[in-house]
């Protein structure tokens, strides 16, 4: 039996197929859920922000507001620490409970998300993230090690304590999962804040949290503002460990305030210019196809997109007449149309960041050739852009557009685009496209960049670490590499009596 009976008190889920939706039939949650969208949720309740203040969710195909979400701040964010601390206190259910169990609970909020879906309209990631840690809470070993001396010397991987997760807007599911996977996998407490624009699917996974029977205060879930609510988490001192997803900029807060104030352990996941390389041997189809995933894929939206394309000089006409071609017929329009590929922007204020961008493109002398403006009269739409005859030294060859902006650059040599590619502050990925193996492997290794992809784009596995060399981050997300980042390492040491002693 279960000592904690969780398998017991939990009832069974059903699996379903994958997610589909479309705009005439969003599917109704298969379940009443628990869910108030205008509070915060902290210690399995739902509460209103303590100031009481809401703010607008807005939908970025119309502009329109949503619904009004709590607005919590620094006194909402001492009310979950507490309660996460509360949770992670000696003797706590969650401290007593079996490691298999806490694998138990994972896999069950796997199954409910997968049972809303299409609700959510999440994808297999989602849950395959969630499984994956979930197999992990009772294979997370120590060592034995042979010291010096009549002495038998372990190490335990304890959890860290109170997590503190920043999450931003561009994948908030995935984001989530990333997060709380590894988090609550190796026996950590979260508090979590999401980011303003997108704090709707994050809270409805709060409510699964309860309804699979995590004991209250190990996840709490606070929406609000990044420098009241996202600082107070950077600066709290009884947060013992922050992570955090987003802009470079907001990176180097969080690493200041957090040494700062206690010291607490920091990993960052940001920004990128990744460059994208592609040799005169390439498979062109496979290539025009791939470099144009790379940079529109979530409407350029993705920290990883590839935004520098750099082509060699024997294909560059080819490449770049027909990666237009294709740009242009990206489906543009109603993210619940199934056959759109390319949304809106997900604010005003990415909106005219980019079209800012684009400005600057023209201004330095970049060739535009396709797009370069509003995409419709209403919502934040941008059309598929693409510039050609990029300088290394323009604005948008080095600054993160994060939009639906190409730059195209024509290299000569591979010495010569190993040294341009790495020449950024950032290192979060690259790519190379190639038919020749022994380039493609001295490319990858000459790249300073923490993903290299060799002959595609943006693959990513829950089984192999994400992260960033340089300015792009520190640490690493996703598979056993992940677990690291949320555990204390325990050297335990016991003398060994001798025989005759
Ligand atoms: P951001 O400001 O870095 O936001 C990421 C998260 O940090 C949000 O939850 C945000 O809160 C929070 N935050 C903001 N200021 C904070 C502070 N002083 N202390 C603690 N937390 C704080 O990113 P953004 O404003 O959403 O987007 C700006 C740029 O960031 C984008 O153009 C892009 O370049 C980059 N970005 C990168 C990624 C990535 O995946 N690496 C994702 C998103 C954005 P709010 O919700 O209030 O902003
Ligand atoms: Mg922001």
């Amino acid at each position: 039996m279960l000592r904690t009976g969780i398998s017991r008190t939990l009832r069974p889920v059903s699996r379903i197929s994958a997610c589909t939706y479309s705009a005439a039939a969003i599917p109704a949650p298969n379940t009443q859920p628990d869910i108030h969208y205008n509070k915060l949720f902290i210690n399995n309740e739902w509460h209103d922000a303590v100031n009481k203040k809401t703010f607008p969710t807005i939908n970025p195909a119309t502009g329109e507001v949503i619904c009004q979400v709590a607005e919590g701040d620094k006194a909402d964010v001492d009310k979950a620490v507490k309660a996460a601390k509360g949770a992670f206190r000696l003797g706590s259910p969650w401290r007593r409970m079996d490691a298999s169990d806490r694998g138990m609970l994972l896999h069950r909020l796997a199954d409910c998300i997968e049972r809303d879906a299409a609700y959510l309209a999440v994808s297999g990631s989602w849950i395959r993230s969630m499984s994956y840690y979930a197999g992990w809470a009772d294979k997370w070993e120590g060592k034995t090690i042979p010291i010096d001396g009549d002495y038998f010397c372990y190490t335990r991987h304890e959890p860290i304590g109170v997590c503190g997760q920043i999450i931003p807007w561009n994948f908030p599911l995935l984001m989530q999962a990333w997060k709380l996977g590894p988090a609550l996998a190796t026996g950590n407490t979260v508090v979590m804040k999401v980011a303003e624009q997108t704090p709707l699917t994050a809270l409805y996974v709060a409510s699964l949290i309860k309804e699979v029977g995590f004991p209250p205060g190990v996840v709490n879930i606070v929406p609000g503002m990044g420098p009241s609510a996202g600082a107070a988490i950077a600066s709290h001192m009884d947060v013992d460990k922050v992570a955090f997803t987003g802009s470079t900029e907001v990176g180097q807060l969080i690493q200041q305030t957090s040494g700062a104030s206690n010291l607490k352990k920091v990993t960052l996941e940001l920004g990128g210019k990744s460059p994208n390389i592609i040799l005169s041997d390439a498979n062109m189809d496979e290539a025009v196809d791939q470099a144009n995933m790379a940079i529109f894929f979530n409407q350029g939206q993705c920290c990883c997109a590839g935004s520098r394309t750099y082509v060699q000089e024997s294909i560059y006409n080819e490449f770049v007449e027909r990666s237009v071609e294709r740009a242009k017929k990206r489906v543009v329009g109603d993210p619940f149309n199934l056959k759109t590929e390319h949304g809106p922007q997900v604010d005003d204020e990415q909106y005219q960041k980019i079209l800012s961008y684009i400005n600057s493109g023209k201004h330095e002398g970049a060739k535009l050739l396709c797009g370069g403006s509003a995409a419709a009269d209403r919502g934040y739409f941008i059309q598929p852009t693409i510039f050609g005859d990029v300088q290394d030294n323009m604005k948008i060859a080095r600054e993160e557009i994060f939009g639906p902006v190409m730059q195209i650059l024509k290299f000569k040599s591979v010495e010569e685009v190993i040294e341009r590619a790495n020449d950024t502050k950032y290192g979060l990925a690259a790519a190379v496209f190639t038919t020749d193996i022994n380039k493609a492997q001295y490319i990858s290794n000459s790249l300073r960049a923490g993903t290299v992809w060799i002959n595609c784009y943006n693959v990513f596995g829950v089984q192999a670490p994400f992260g960033g060399y340089k300015a792009s981050g520190t640490g690493r997300e996703l598979g056993e590499y992940g677990l690291e980042n949320y555990t204390e390492v325990k050297t335990v040491t016991i003398k060994i009596p001798q025989k005759n002693s």
